[in-house]
Parts: C-alpha cells; structure tokens; sequence
C-alpha cells in the first residue's frame, strides 16, 4: 500500500515535469461574478461600445494609482517609462489590446479584482437584479451601472490581462473565456511580453463584433468616451 502511494506520486511528479506548458492554476469565480458573466454573455444588450470607456477607464485608474503613490514612493517609477494608454487594432483577427502603463496588479490583486465582485457598482448592478423580476430589464442595467472589467465579454470570447505590479518581480497572465465558470492565472514567461510596469488586455473578439477591431470605429469610441482621460491615449494598427 505503501509503495503505491509512493509510486503515483512519482507519476504526477514525471507528469508535471514532462508537460511543455507553464504551470497555470484555475481560480473559480465567486457565484455573483459567475451570474454577472452569464448575464453579459448572453444579455441582448446592444450597447456593447461601452467596453471600451470601461477598460480604458480602468487603465486611467490605474495610471491614477501610480502617479498618487509615487509621491510618497517614487522608486515606483524606477522604471522610466511614460504614464499613457496604448491601444491596437488587429482587424484581420478580430484583436485588440489596450496597454497601460499604470499600478499593474499582483498575483493576489488579479484573484480580488478579476474574480470577486469588489466594486460597489457592479455589486450595486446584481442588487438591481435581484429586484427585478423582469428578465427583459437585465440589459437596461447593464448600461445603468456599468459592469466595469467584465463588460470586455460584452464583445469578447476571450480575455487575457498581462500584468506587472511594481511591488512584485514577477508578471501574470489571468486569461478567462466567455463561457466558463473559471479563469487561470499563470506567470508570464514570454520574454517579448514582459513589461517593466502595467497592465495589457487583449481581447479575443466574438465573430460577430471583429468590426470593433476597426481602427477607425476605436479612434472614434475613444473620442467619444475618453476625451476627460487625463493621459493620452494612442491608437495604431496591426499591419495587414
Ligand atoms: P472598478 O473600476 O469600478 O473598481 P472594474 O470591474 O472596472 O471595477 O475593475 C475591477 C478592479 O480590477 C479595479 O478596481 C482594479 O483594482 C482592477 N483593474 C482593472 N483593470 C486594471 C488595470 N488596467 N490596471 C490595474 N488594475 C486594474
Ligand atoms: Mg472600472
């Protein structure tokens, strides 16, 4: 009995050895960001747009975050490089990705941020929910409250958040697919995607919204979402 155990041991040991892949783990989402994805994966909401004033939203928080606390430590800048929000297109494949170079997050911070509902809006959208029983008034909310991060599924099959906090040595990758109930959070191990600081969203579009990958329907987003972000905002695309 004894050896037996001793010997499966080993075979996952060889396994974990032999596997090509980086070690990633899988983290479940709380049942309330379980329920808020379902919602927007599968809500008629037709405003999808609003993803992108969500994310660069978030990425000028971020922005914020480090400017505050590099008062009181400004080793944080070490790094020298600009305070800005990066935004490219790849319209052949449907992919965009928005780099910022702001605060980033630890490992820790991506499993509070990006699997839990933290924030009081979205917290605030799931009480409306459960207010009302009218199904058919989900999406309104959607627009109502803003679903911050999550709205990225309003268009995405496919996320994947690249981040580095100046507090950590290392970057992680969270990557979560639209119709899943758990996302992984794995390091970043390619050395063309390190970063000396921040976060990069790419964003696997749904076959239906590639057209948002459009370098022109995203200058224009951002010219109508953005235009009070106090970092600028450059926009380029892949090409052809
Ligand atoms: P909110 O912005 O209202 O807090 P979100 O759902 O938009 O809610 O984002 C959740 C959290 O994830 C943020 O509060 C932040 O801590 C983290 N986050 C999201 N995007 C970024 C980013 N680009 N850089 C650093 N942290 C981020
Ligand atoms: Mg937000």
């Amino acid at each position: 009995r004894h050896s037996m155990l001793a010997c499966s041991c080993l075979e996952s040991t060889v396994a974990a050895t032999d596997s090509s892949e980086p070690p990633s783990e899988k983290y479940e989402y709380q049942a309330e960001v379980s329920r808020l994805m379902d919602l927007i994966v599968h809500s008629l909401y037709s405003n999808k747009e609003v993803f992108l004033r969500e994310l660069v939203s978030n990425a000028s928080d971020a922005l914020d975050k480090l400017r505050f606390l590099s008062v009181t430590k400004p080793e944080l800048l070490k790094d020298a490089v600009d305070l800005d929000i990066r935004i490219q297109t790849d319209k052949d494949n449907g992919i965009i990705t928005i780099t910022d170079t702001g605060i980033g997050m630890t490992r820790q911070e991506l499993v509070d941020c990006l699997g839990t509902i933290a924030q009081s809006g979205t917290a605030k959208f799931l009480k409306a929910l459960k207010d009302s029983k009218d199904a058919g008034v989900d999406s309104n909310l959607i627009g109502q409250f803003g679903v911050g991060f999550y709205s990225a599924f309003l268009v995405s099959d496919k996320v994947v958040v690249s981040t580095k906090s100046p507090t950590s040595d290392k970057q992680y990758v969270w990557e979560g697919e639209a119709n899943a109930n758990s996302y992984t959070i794995r390091e970043e191990t390619d050395p063309e995607k390190l970063v000396p600081r921040g976060t990069r969203l790419t964003l696997y579009l749904k076959r239906d919204d590639k057209g948002f990958a459009h370098p022109e329907r995203i200058q224009n987003l951002v010219k109508n979402y953005s235009q009070f972000v106090s970092f600028p905002i450059y926009t380029w695309q892949e090409k052809g």
